[in-house]
């Protein structure tokens, strides 16, 4: 039974991500339990027979779905206010097993060209090897998704805010442009995380996350997810989900259940210090520019305040030269160097040359992935330290210039 099932009155979402999709078992454990099996039993033949043809509910096979995996579904769910859930092996695979399932040869998708690097992968060469075409456009152009319609167009996607460059996206914009057209809005939010925003509720069909980022919020292990409504998550995303096996381990799906339970305190007290040190970075000599979400200066500021809750973990700012870029990165004490983000520890990475290599130079450029881009994830450190770290890392980098 879930907390949805029996609770009459609206609950918060705090209330949801510790008590969402909880079922016991008959020994009455208090914490989630793991059920490490691949497979299950049955009474009798006709049970078995009845479970199979779908007469009975219950699980069959870990493939296909798994009671450690239904509790972080049925979370998940209900802290975004979506209608069902799926989990799957990692961000990259909800990516792939939504688009593919989503999509038919001599479909058209429209996706926003600042997007997570493997999503570009995926736009540009995947897709259109299956007879998918796709179109990339600068998303925060609405006349250019307009123009890119198509009349066999299916899908929109994209990213909000972008990683790495923070670019936002009116979701209820595209959303609708995407509904008058006939199509559906799919939108990656692994960014900004359920608590900073819920695209469903913003109009989007369907949202992928990768649950790497701030739903573990540790480090610890690979997961995704895809959320949409019931009819179009069982009717064509399950079949692929079964039949393909981008499955997610019951383990992570532990993992990641319980990182739900303190995703709301570890994201708001991320984004509060996050607010601080981008003012910070802002005032500082070394920087040509900061971007952060619920800065005044940030270009979409408005479009921030209307969907987000908070400007989230992530700041990016230009150094000038990759070679101030790395006096920064080279100079920090606190802040690892790592391509991660969302993790309880704050992370730096330098994304020309790691996150964002595979992307065509042409395409960086357009984007505004510079030279001198760092992007910063900040953690549960304290503001102070943090401070401190990194306006020693940009005095070093000061002297660069
Ligand atoms: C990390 C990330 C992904 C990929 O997720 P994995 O769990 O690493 O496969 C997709 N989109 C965005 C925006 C990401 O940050």
């Amino acid at each position: 039974m879930t907390v949805a099932d029996f609770d009459p009155f609206e609950l918060d979402r705090e209330t949801r991500a510790v008590r969402g999709g909880h079922v016991r078992s008959n020994f009455g454990e208090n914490a989630e339990a793991i059920f490490l099996t691949s497979g299950f039993v049955y009474e009798t033949a006709e049970a078995a027979e009845a479970r199979f043809n779908g007469e009975q509910p219950g699980y069959v096979y870990s493939r296909y779905g798994n009671p450690t995996i239904s509790v972080f579904e049925k979370r998940l769910a209900e802290i975004e206010g979506a209608e069902h859930c799926y989990g799957t092996g990692s961000g990259m695979s909800a990516a792939w097993t939504g688009l593919i399932s989503a999509l038919r040869a001599g479909d058209h998708v429209i996706a926003a060209r600042a997007l997570f690097g493997s999503n570009v992968v995926i736009f540009q060469q995947f897709l259109p090897r299956f007879g998918i075409e796709t179109t990339l456009v600068d998303g925060t152009d609405p006349a250019q998704w307009q123009a890119a319609l198509r009349p066999n167009t299916k899908l929109l996607f994209l990213e909000t805010p972008s990683n790495p460059t923070l670019e936002l996206i009116d979701i209820r914009l595209i959303a609708d442009l995407a509904h008058a057209h006939g199509a559906k809005l799919m939108v990656d939010n692994a960014l900004a995380s359920p608590i900073v925003q819920r695209p469903i509720t913003l109009g989007a069909d369907i949202v992928m996350y990768s649950a790497t980022k701030h739903i573990d919020g540790q480090g610890r292990c690979l997961g995704g997810a895809i959320l949409s409504t019931k009819a179009f998550l069982e009717t064509e995303f399950q079949p692929f989900l079964r039949h393909t096996g981008p499955a997610l381990s019951p383990f992570n799906a532990w993992v990641l259940a319980k990182g739900l339970e303190t995703i709301s305190l570890r994201v708001e007290r991320s984004a509060a210090t996050a607010l601080t040190l981008a003012q910070q970075i802002e005032d500082h000599k070394a920087v040509r520019r900061a971007l952060y979400p619920f800065l005044k200066s940030h270009p979409q500021h408005d479009i921030a305040l209307k969907q987000m809750d908070s400007g989230g973990t992530l700041i990016a700012f230009d150094l000038g030269t990759r070679a101030a870029a790395f006096a920064f990165l080279n100079a920090l004490e606190v802040i690892d160097i790592s391509n991660n983000l969302g993790d309880a520890k704050s992370l730096a990475t330098h994304p020309v040359t790691t996150t964002h290599r595979a992307v065509a130079a042409e395409d960086r450029a357009r984007t505004g992935i510079t030279e001198g881009l760092v992007r910063l994830s900040v953690g549960l450190e304290s503001a102070k330290d943090l401070g401190h770290d990194i306006i020693r890392a940009l005095d070093a980098a000061a002297k660069i210039g």
